[in-house]
């Protein structure tokens, strides 16, 4: 194995520390805490994919078609900067779309590197289940994984300001993904992965 080579077993823990180390509130998060919050957002994607696998079954897109939430397939690159968009969700009303340039670059590069996306051919069901997660997270309103879990900011007196910890959803996004899936690996995985394909 080189340097470059992925880590395929690399531990859902360690990326999912990894993930909250990219939240903007992640210097106000006691160090106690952090890899409580990681399991807690892992569990969370695991526990609500068992869920829904059991009331919608385990393909992406027929659970979308059943939960009434529309699936855009678009030739735009939605991406900034260093950063590449492959799908997103919107709330109101609820639809993801995924950007099918971005998803296909990536599959071509998982295919180049031997990765054979793990016999599941293409990256988009991964996508699409991690949009999944976005959608039942939010339909839990205020329950949702990243107010569940906040940070102090501000307080004077009983009065408190916190914030929500976006990251945790992106974590628990992607155990949801693993876990419906059955994937061996952590889809955080697949950033990295193009991240290499960028260095070199
Ligand atoms: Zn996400």
């Amino acid at each position: 194995m080189s340097e470059h080579d992925l880590h395929w077993d690399a531990e859902p823990r360690a990326l999912g520390l990894l993930q909250l180390r990219e939240d903007p509130q992640y210097p106000r998060i006691p160090a106690a805490r952090r890899f409580a919050l990681v399991e807690a957002a892992l569990e969370d994607g695991r526990s609500l994919a068992d869920r829904t696998g059991e009331l919608w079954g385990r393909e992406p897109a027929k659970i979308a078609a059943r939960c009434d939430v529309p699936v855009v397939r678009s030739e735009d690159d939605a991406g900034f900067g260093s950063v590449v968009v492959y799908a997103d969700y919107v709330a109101r009303p609820p639809c993801i779309t995924l950007y099918v340039p971005a998803i296909l670059r990536l599959d071509a590069l998982m295919a180049e590197r031997g990765a054979g996306v793990c016999a599941i051919g293409s990256t988009v069901p991964v996508f699409l289940a991690h949009e999944l997660y976005h959608h039942f997270d939010c339909l839990r309103g205020s329950e949702r994984l990243s107010r569940r879990h906040v940070v102090k900011i501000f307080g004077v007196g009983s009065w408190h300001w916190t914030s929500g910890l976006s990251s945790l959803s992106e974590i628990a996004a992607g155990a949801f993904a693993q876990q419906l899936l059955d994937l061996p690996f952590h889809p955080k995985l697949l950033d990295l992965l193009l991240l290499q394909g960028q260095e070199r």
